[in-house]
């Protein structure tokens, strides 16, 4: 058979030839929306190859890019790996120390950057070592806090003959993301071109987002956070219409890109369907052409599966994964044995479990000592996985992050069953083990966000004499609403174990990480003294 490398380009020039017409729409910082299709991002793309080209980027150099979802950071997407660079997509939402961290680490030659981040650009560049070229992604030049005139992307791509893309390895380096780095410095995991097609043939796939021409696809997971899970790439291979909401990911904002554009899928984490679904719900109006969300990065909580689905049409796939597995994990579909059982049965496995085990990724719980636990949907284990998309060593790391076997450890805590279904109870570093037994936060979590009033709902241990660690929950209720504590305990009581139940409930704003997270680790921190007070 022949030897063709998988590469990025691959996907573009098949978008291009066999989904030429398919349209690609993009929100932009202040500019009007901007409308082309695959034919018209192809020839795009590879002018911004050959602009970067002329700048002397070559095989293995790194570009960075700090943007929201634009057609411009989607046309880096393909312009930087087609060329054999590298494209470093820095997480804006990181401290400033924390990005000029990421750049220095990945010894950037050159950052493109929206209008909306020139002062941050300004902030760090006294921090960046490496950075020759800074490009705004504007159409017209820009002037950062130093008044430097920083040249614009329009500007120097048309002056650009598109390039043919070269061939080269597939096991060359693509994408280069960063953890969130809640813990230490963030930790830089490279992408291949072969694990990037892969996963995007594997993520188009009906066990998971199930992609076809029909759809019009809107990520709302963000670029710069694991390729917002690699639909860039899997839209391209299926032909989706793509739709790009820029920054503004506020429920009125999607809904108008929903309904102006016919969206049918989209994904992001629970923080964003919230905030949709209060917009819904203030609103009267329904979802639209909406026909599927795709929802994960941290546990769903049961409640917004239900009002999604019975409420306003639209079928909830739950989904897992991290940066270290590019990021599909699993994704919660279901199987004829299930659906013999009925919707009802259907559901509440589809709901409540994180997903089913996916062609590309293998799975596997241990105990403390790495025995490996039985598939019984009962024991909870270190949550092992193996595969063509998972990470094998982090950037610059001497050492693997693998065990001999070829498994990296996820850091989580779940179950799986005999029918591959695997449930998260908690990240290992969340883990709260009270009397020497754990409680899952996520399991009380879910039930506390169905609570009436309730928002968002965050379950951490703090400090007890006597147990150890004990839960404790912080809500945070919607405007108006008119909630306290002894009803929202009277709410989870009859759903959890008796041990389980929170010594507190707190009303407080619940802080997020940078990938749109509860950030738990500020929680234990505010709250580690609570119980003793
Ligand atoms: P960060 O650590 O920067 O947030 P990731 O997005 O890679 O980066 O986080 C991956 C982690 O998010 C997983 O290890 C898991 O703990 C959590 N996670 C992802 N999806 C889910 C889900 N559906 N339910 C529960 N936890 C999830």
């Amino acid at each position: 058979m022949q030897k063709t490398p998988l590469l990025i380009s691959g996907i573009l020039k098949h978008a291009a030839s066999a989904h030429s017409d398919r349209e690609v729409v993009s929100r932009l910082v202040d500019e009007p929306l901007w409308r082309y299709d695959y034919l018209g991002l192809a020839r795009r793309a590879a002018q911004a190859a050959a602009m970067l080209r002329r700048l002397g980027v070559g095989p293995g150099d790194r570009v960075s890019s700090l943007a929201w979802n634009t057609h411009r950071h989607y046309e880096l997407f393909f312009a930087v790996p087609g060329i054999g660079a590298v494209l470093h997509t820095a997480n804006p939402r990181l401290s400033d120390e924390q990005i000029a961290y990421t750049l220095n680490h990945a010894a950037s030659g050159v950052l493109l950057f929206d209008v909306s981040f020139a002062p941050l650009v300004a902030r760090l560049r006294p921090m960046l070592r490496s950075i020759r070229y800074f490009i705004v992604l504007a159409d017209r030049d820009c002037y950062d806090a130093g008044e430097q005139p920083v040249p614009d992307y329009e500007r120097l791509i048309a002056a650009e003959q598109p390039l043919d893309w070269p061939t080269f390895d597939e096991n060359a380096g693509a994408i280069l993301c960063y953890t969130s780095g809640t813990t230490g410095d963030p930790k830089g995991v490279l992408y291949s071109h072969r694990s990037v097609v892969l996963h995007a043939l594997a993520a188009g796939l009906s066990g998971a987002f199930d992609l076809s021409a029909f759809d019009c696809v809107m990520p709302c997971s963000s670029l710069y956070h694991a390729t917002a899970w690699g639909l860039p790439f899997a839209v391209a291979v299926n032909g989706c219409k793509f739709v790009l909401p820029c920054d503004r990911m506020d429920g009125c904002s999607l809904q108008e890109l929903i309904r102006s554009e016919g969206v049918t899928l989209s994904g992001g984490v629970p923080t964003i369907w919230t905030l949709y679904l209060d917009h819904l719900e203030r609103s009267g109006e329904a979802a639209g052409t909406l026909e599927r969300l795709v929802i994960g990065g941290s546990a769903v909580p049961r409640a917004m599966a239900e009002k999604f689905q019975n409420r306003y049409g639209v079928t909830i796939r739950q989904l897992w994964g991290m940066t270290e597995m590019s990021p599909l994990g699993v994704v919660a579909t279901p199987t004829p044995r299930l659906a013999a059982r009925g919707q009802a049965a259907t559901d509440e496995v589809i709901w409540t479990r994180q997903g089913r085990l996916q062609f590309g990724v293998e799975l596997k719980i241990v105990d403390e000592d790495g025995k490996e636990l039985p598939r019984d949907g009962e024991s909870p284990g270190r949550l092992l996985v193996r595969g063509p998309w998972t990470i094998e060593r982090y950037f610059r790391s001497e050492r693997s992050a693998l065990d001999a076997e070829g498994w990296f450890d996820t850091g989580d805590i779940a179950t799986l069953d005999g029918d591959g279904f695997m449930r998260i109870t908690d990240r290992s570093k969340d883990v709260i083990k009270s009397g020497g037994e754990w409680v899952s936060s996520i399991d009380i979590e879910n039930v506390a966000a169905a609570c009436p009033g309730v928002k968002f709902a965050a379950v951490v241990g703090v400090f007890h004499p006597k147990w150890e660690e004990r839960p404790v929950l912080v809500i945070e209720p919607h405007e108006d609403a008119e909630v306290c504590p002894k009803r929202v305990l009277a709410h989870i009581e009859p759903h959890i174990v008796k041990w389980w139940m929170p010594d507190a409930v707190i009303f407080d704003q619940v802080p997020l990480t940078a990938t749109g997270k509860v950030n738990k680790k500020l929680l234990r921190e505010r709250y580690r003294d609570h119980l003793v007070r």
